[in-house]
């Protein structure tokens, strides 16, 4: 399917350094040195929903990733799916009385348009899960071959003690695993798997869902991880560099695409690094659609508040770690943006060569987007309090602020 339109990157002097950033495997920071285009995958949203802030935080770190990239001069290869035929999106519409692929089409042209409206660089490839099953198929059918699936009433799952990497991206222990499967989308319950970890690669048809040819594995529906697979293979292959996404997707979901693919092609790793966002809350909890408790960026959009703003109250974050959504958050972001855009706006200022430093040194430390916000600020007090008499630098700065943090002053 189609991605949305780019925002365009403007040019900077010089160039930043490589990307230090915490790699979940691993636990600690690690230094990413892609080759001259970087790899980088992002799982995408299952379109039941509007894009609330959970997700735009999200997507603003792997942008952010991007935008450092980039201004090392290398080109950036990013994939994105969309999860567009699974359980959730099933039950809302069934709850709603709606057609799932027309609810899916709405909610995907309403997330492009957020992403656009937020400067998010769109990924090269938007690929959806329905289009992916002719190329999930033969990967099942491999998997099988190989004995690291196996067939339970017709659906296919994936045995986990097939791959001796297992566990590795998520570090977790046994009873965590069991514990968040459960909570997560997995069935450990379930009589007659070899493990109660495995996850469903094929679903066979069931009464009153959609179902698609699957050739010998008879008609079903894909698995949500072997989806990702498929597409990231497909289009970036193995090692490629980042494979990012929420932190709640560590596990199952990036643990299981990890060992699918590990034992499909046995090469390890599938990804060089696992990046992960921390959540969003509202009022102490998870800003989650079972709670109910989100804020959309649409629907801020509608009250008239400028993206710009709403991409400042996301960076004032660290993208690691969880945080709490007010209104302050958001009246702060704007009350920026405000004196930002009036500090570019006078024809002189300050020199601003130290502040693209500054920026360019707090994003490459594992995406320190506060620190950088606090560079900018310094310069804008700065241009405020005694100006300056370098008639590049408002042009600079707003570069700057475009090109590695996505806001257009
Ligand atoms: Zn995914």
């Amino acid at each position: 399917m189609h991605a949305w339109p780019a925002s365009e990157v403007p040019a900077l002097p010089g160039r930043g350094r490589d990307l230090r950033i915490h790699d979940t495997a691993t636990g600690g920071l690690v230094t990413l040195t892609p080759g001259p285009v970087a790899r980088i995958y992002v799982c995408g949203i299952t379109p039941y929903d509007a894009t609330h802030l959970g997700h735009a935080a999200t997507y603003n770190a792997f942008d952010l990733v991007q935008r450092v990239w980039l201004d090392t001069k290398r080109q950036v290869h990013y994939v994105q799916n969309v999860t567009d035929v699974d359980d959730p999106l099933l039950e809302r519409a069934e709850r709603d009385g709606v057609d799932y692929t027309s609810l899916a089409e709405r909610e995907i042209e309403l997330f492009r348009t957020d992403m656009t409206a937020l400067r998010m660089l769109p990924p090269r490839e938007f690929v959806g899960a329905v289009e992916a099953i002719p190329r999930i198929v033969p990967l099942v059918e491999r998997l099988l071959e190989g004995g690291s699936a196996y067939e339970l009433e017709g659906d296919v799952y994936f045995s986990v003690d097939a791959d001796p990497h297992f566990g590795e991206v998520s570090g977790y222990d046994a009873a965590t695993m069991r514990q968040l499967s459960a909570e997560r989308g997995g069935d450990p319950e379930r009589p007659g798997k070899k493990n109660p970890l495995d996850p469903m690669l094929w679903m066979a048809a069931r009464p009153g869902e959609p179902d698609w040819d699957g050739g010998p594995l008879g008609r079903g529906r894909p698995g949500w991880h072997i989806e990702c697979v498929a597409i990231a293979l497909d289009h970036l292959g193995m090692g490629f560099d980042v494979q990012g996404g929420g932190s709640d997707l560590a596990f199952p979901h990036h643990e299981m695409g990890a060992s699918h693919a590990q034992c499909l092609t046995r090469e390890h790793p599938f990804a060089r690094s696992y990046v992960h966002a921390g959540m969003v809350g509202l009022d102490g909890e998870k800003m989650s659609k079972s709670r109910g408790n989100l804020v959309f960026v649409s629907r801020l959009r509608e009250q008239g508040v400028d993206p710009g703003a709403i991409r400042l109250a996301l960076l004032a974050h660290h993208y690691r770690g969880d945080w709490e959504y007010t209104t302050a958050v958001l009246d702060e972001a704007v009350a920026r943006l405000a004196r930002w855009r009036a500090a570019v706006a006078r024809p002189e200022g300050p020199e601003a060569d130290t502040l693209l430093r500054q920026v360019r040194d707090a994003l490459a430390d594992d995406l320190n987007a506060p620190a950088a916000l606090a560079a900018v600020d310094g310069w804008a007090a700065l241009q405020e309090r005694e100006g300056g008499r370098d008639t590049g630098a408002p042009g600079l700065v707003s570069r700057t602020v475009d090109a590695l943090l996505g806001v257009a002053l």
